[in-house]
C-alpha cells in the first residue's frame, strides 16, 4: 500500500470529507469501507454498503460492530478462527474475516442475509492510544453461497481424501436398496482407532493428522477394490463391502486390517503405535436398512473395544444383552473392590527339566454372590474403563509382595500390570511403596506387561521402563504374539522374560500345526536377546513334551497346577521341596466350549429342541433326544440363520456327538460361528416377510409349523 493510500484510509474517520478515489472505488463495487471508534462502535460505513443493505446511517452508526455483523456460522474455517468480537477486544488485525449481516433484512427481506469479507487494522495515535479500526469490506455473498453449497455437497474427507460420512451414507443407502431387490449381501465394517487420542494429546494435532493419513493409506491398500473405504470423522473409519457375507473371509480381512494398522508409524520424525478395533455387520442378516445395519456394526465395534481393543467382532443379538450386563457388572465390581472381595491366587511357573517351581504368577479372583466366579479377563477391562484399575492394581501389588515374603526367598512373584496402570504418572512410586511396605527384595518382583503398553508416545513409555529397571524389579512381556507383535521393542532390552501366549501352545501338537515352528522361533529369539521363555497354558502331557523339546525354559499351565490360594501354596510347599509333578490328559483335544443352551435340530422335515452341551469347530454334543442312531444325517440350528449340516458320530440313549460337514470358524471373541447363514431372503421366499425380520431374527420356529410329519425320534423333556 502506498503512503498516499494509507494516509487517505487514515483520514476516513474525519468524514464526511471523502476523497474521490474512495468514492470511485465504492461506486465500482470493488470495496466498501468501515470504521469503528475506540469502543468498537461503528463510526462509519460506506454509503454504498448502506444502500445495498437497504439501511440508513441511523440504523447502524453508533452500534457495536458485533451487533451489526455476526459470525458466519457455516464458514468452513470458522472453527479455526477467533470470533470478530475477540479480535476487536484484543485490538488485533482483522484479516479475511467472513461475517454475516442480518440487519438488512427487516427493510428489504428479498436481499436476505449478505456475507462480507472484512479486513481491518487497529489505528493507534502517536502516544500509543487506540483510536479504533479502519477497514474495508467486500461483499462475497454469491461466492459464499456457492462455497458452502459445495462444502455441503462435498463427498471427500479433506484430510485423507477418502469418502466422507455423507458419501458413505448415500452409498450405503443406495447399495442396500439396490441389493434388496437383487437379494445380494453387503458387509459394513466400522473401525475406531485405539489410543489415537493419546497420540494426539502427547504428540500434537499435526502428528495426529499425519497419522490419520497413513492409516487411510494402509486401509486403502488392504481393501483395494473389494470395497469402499471412508472416514466418518475423528478416528473413525468405515468400509463398505458389497457382495460379502462369508464371515470366514471377513474375519480374515478384519484381522489383516487390525494387524496392519497396529504396525508402528513414523510421524513427524517420531515413532508411534496405535491399534484399531473393528465391528462387522452384514446385510441382510444383521439389518436390512442403513440405520439398522449401522447400529449393528456400531454395537459390534463397541464389543470389540470392550474386549481389549486390537480385535474385531461380528454383530450378534447377544451383544445387545451383553452391553447391559457389562454396565451392571461394573457397578458390582466397584462394590466388591470397596468391600475387599477381590483376592489373589498363585499359579506356579515350573522348570520342565526338574519340575521345580521358580515363581508364581498372582492372578486376581472375584467370587460374585450372584454370578459366582468371574474371570479377570472379564472384569479387568471393565476396571480399565475408569480409575478402578488403579485401586485394584495397587491392591494386587501390595498383597502379592506381602504373600511372597512367606515363600522361600528363591521364589519370585509375578504381578500383572495393566497398560493403563503402567502409563499413569506415579506408577514407579506405587511399585516402590509396595516393595517397601512388604520388605520384598526388588529382584523377587516381576511385572507382567502386555504389548499394549507400546502405544502413543513411546519415549514416555521408555522412561517408565528405565525407572522400573533402576528400581531393580524384573519385567516380563505377557501374551507375546497376540498384540502388536512388533519385535522392535524386544530389542530395547526392557524384558527379562517372554511369555508365549496360550494360543500358540494350545493345540500345537495337532498334525500340520504351524505353532511348534513359531514356538521354536520365539525361543531362539529370546535366547539371542538373553531372555527367559515361558510357555503359557500347557494342559496336556504331549504339549508339555513339545514345549520342553522346543526349549521353553519354564512352563505355566494346568498340567502343573491352576492358580491356588496363598494358604494352599504354603501347605503344598511346606516341606520346602518346591516340586510339582505334571499331570493331565495325554493328548490335546480340540477345544470345546462347554455350553448349556437350547438349540434346534432338523431331521428330515421335523424340527426338534435339543440342548447343546459343548461345541468345537468340528463338532458338538447334544442331549434331549432319544433313539438317534449313529450315522444319522441332521442339521443343527445354532440360531440366527446358522445351520450346520452334521452327522451323528456317536450316540448314547439320550446324548449324541455330532460331526460337522464343514468346520465352524472363530468369531474373534472366543466362540464359534458358521461361515455362512441362511439368508432372510430365502425365508422371505418361504413366506416370511422381510419386514418381520428384526436384526438377527430368524423365525425358523415358524417354518416348522408347516412341517408336521410324525417325528422319528423321541423328544425328551429338556427341563427348561
Ligand atoms: P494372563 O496374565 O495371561 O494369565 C494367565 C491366564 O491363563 C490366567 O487366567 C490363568 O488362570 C490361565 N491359565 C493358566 N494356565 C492355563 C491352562 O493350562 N489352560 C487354560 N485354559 N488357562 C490357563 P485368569 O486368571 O482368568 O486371568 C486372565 C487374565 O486376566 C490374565 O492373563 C491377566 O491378563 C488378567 N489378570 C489377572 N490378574 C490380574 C491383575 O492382578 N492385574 C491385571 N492388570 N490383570 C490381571
Ligand atoms: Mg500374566
Ligand atoms: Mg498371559
Amino acid at each position: 500500500m502506498s503512503k498516499r493510500q494509507t494516509a487517505s484510509a487514515a483520514a476516513l474517520p474525519s468524514l464526511p470529507d471523502r476523497g474521490n478515489v474512495l468514492s470511485d472505488v465504492e461506486q465500482l463495487g470493488i470495496g466498501m469501507f468501515w470504521a469503528t471508534d475506540a469502543e468498537g462502535r461503528l463510526a462509519f460505513l460506506s454509503q454504498r454498503a448502506l444502500t445495498d443493505l437497504g439501511l440508513t446511517a441511523a440504523d447502524v452508526i453508533g452500534k457495536p460492530l458485533t451487533q451489526v455483523f455476526s459470525e458466519a456460522e457455516a464458514d468452513p474455517d470458522a472453527a479455526h478462527q477467533r470470533g470478530i468480537g475477540f479480535k476487536l477486544k484484543a485490538h488485533s488485525k482483522i484479516e479475511e474475516h467472513v461475517v454475516a449481516i442480518a440487519a438488512a433484512n427487516a427493510r428489504s427481506p428479498e436481499l436476505g442475509t449478505r456475507w462480507w469479507r472484512l479486513n481491518g487494522r487497529p489505528l493507534v495515535d502517536g502516544s500509543g492510544t487506540f483510536l479504533g479500526y479502519r477497514g474495508s469490506a467486500l461483499d462475497i455473498t454469491s461466492q459464499y453461497a456457492r462455497d458452502t453449497q459445495t462444502a455441503r455437497h462435498s463427498q471427500v474427507d479433506e484430510l485423507t481424501g477418502l469418502a466422507n460420512r455423507r458419501k458413505l451414507g448415500q452409498r450405503l443407502t443406495a447399495t442396500l436398496a439396490a441389493f434388496r431387490a437383487s437379494q445380494r449381501s453387503c458387509a459394513l465394517m466400522m473401525l475406531d482407532l485405539d489410543r489415537f487420542k493419546h497420540v494426539n494429546d502427547t504428540m500434537g494435532h499435526p502428528a495426529g493428522d499425519e497419522l490419520l493419513k497413513q492409516v487411510a493409506e494402509r486401509l486403502k491398500s488392504i481393501i483395494g477394490d473389494s470395497g469402499e473405504v471412508g472416514r466418518l470423522g475423528g478416528d473413525e473409519f468405515q468400509v463398505l463391502l458389497p457382495d460379502m457375507d462369508d464371515r470366514g473371509t471377513l474375519g480374515e480381512l478384519a484381522n489383516r486390517v487390525v494387524q496392519s494398522l497396529s504396525q508402528p508409524y513414523q510421524v513427524i520424525g517420531r515413532r508411534a503405535i496405535i491399534g484399531t478395533s473393528v465391528g462387522i455387520a452384514i446385510a441382510p442378516y444383521d439389518g436390512v436398512d442403513t440405520d439398522d445395519l449401522t447400529r449393528a456394526a456400531d454395537m459390534a465395534l463397541y464389543a470389540a473395544k470392550e474386549a481389549r481393543g486390537g480385535t474385531f467382532c461380528f454383530f450378534t443379538t447377544g451383544l445387545r444383552d451383553a452391553a447391559t450386563k457389562t454396565a451392571k457388572l461394573g457397578e458390582r465390581l466397584r462394590d466388591a473392590v470397596d468391600r475387599g472381595d477381590l483376592n489373589l491366587a498363585y499359579q506356579p511357573l515350573v522348570d520342565p527339566a526338574t519340575n521345580e517351581v521358580r515363581s508364581f504368577e498372582a492372578l486376581l479372583r472375584w467370587h460374585d454372590e450372584q454370578d459366582g466366579p468371574i474371570s479377570p479377563a472379564d472384569f479387568i477391562p471393565i476396571a480399565e474403563n475408569d480409575d478402578l484399575i488403579l485401586n485394584i492394581g495397587e491392591m494386587a501389588l501390595r498383597q502379592a509382595c506381602q504373600d511372597a515374603m512367606q515363600w522361600p526367598d528363591t521364589i519370585q512373584v509375578a504381578v500383572n500390570v495393566s497398560a493403563k496402570q503402567f502409563v499413569r504418572p506415579g506408577f514407579r512410586k506405587t511399585v516402590a511403596a509396595a516393595l517397601e511396605a512388604s520388605g520384598l527384595a526388588p529382584s523377587r518382583l516381576e511385572l507382567e506387561i502386555t504389548e499394549s503398553v507400546f502405544v502413543g508416545d513411546l519415549e514416555a513409555v521408555d522412561a517408565v521402563f528405565r525407572d522400573l529397571k533402576k528400581l531393580g524389579v524384573r519385567l516380563a512381556l505377557d501374551d507375546f504374539g497376540t498384540g502388536y507383535s512388533s519385535l522392535a521393542y524386544l530389542k530395547h532390552g526392557h524384558f527379562d522374560k517372554i511369555k508365549i501366549d496360550q494360543s500358540f501352545v494350545r493345540g500345537c501338537t495337532e498334525n500340520g500345526d504351524i505353532n511348534p515352528a513359531i514356538i521354536s522361533a520365539i525361543v531362539a529369539l529370546a535366547k539371542a536377546l538373553d531372555m527367559v521363555t515361558v510357555a503359557e497354558g500347557v494342559e496336556a502331557m504331549d504339549e508339555l513334551e513339545l514345549v520342553r523339546a522346543r526349549g521353553a525354559d519354564l512352563v505355566q499351565g494346568y498340567v502343573y497346577s491352576p492358580a491356588i490360594r496363598q494358604d494352599a501354596v504354603l501347605s503344598r510347599f511346606a516341606d520346602g521341596t518346591m516340586q510339582v509333578k505334571p499331570s493331565g490328559p495325554p493328548r490335546h483335544r480340540a477345544e470345546r466350549i462347554s455350553i448349556f443352551r437350547k438349540v434346534g435340530l432338523i431331521h428330515e422335515d421335523h424340527y426338534y429342541d435339543v440342548i447343546l452341551r459343548n461345541l468345537s469347530k468340528t463338532g458338538a454334543r447334544i442331549t434331549g433326544l432319544a433313539g438317534v442312531p449313529k450315522g444319522t444325517d441332521v442339521v443343527l440350528d445354532l440360531g440366527h440363520g446358522q445351520l450346520v449340516v452334521s452327522k451323528v458320530a456317536n450316540a448314547t440313549e439320550s446324548s449324541q456327538g455330532l460331526q460337522f460337514e464343514t468346520a465352524l470358524i472363530s468369531d474373534g471373541s472366543g466362540g464359534f460361528m458358521t461361515r455362512h447363514r441362511i439368508s432372510p431372503y430365502s425365508l422371505a421366499e418361504a413366506g416370511i416377510p422381510l419386514a418381520a425380520l428384526g436384526a438377527g431374527a430368524f423365525p425358523l420356529a415358524k417354518w416348522r409349523e408347516g412341517h408336521k410329519s410324525p417325528p422319528t425320534f423321541v423328544q425328551l423333556d429338556l427341563g427348561l
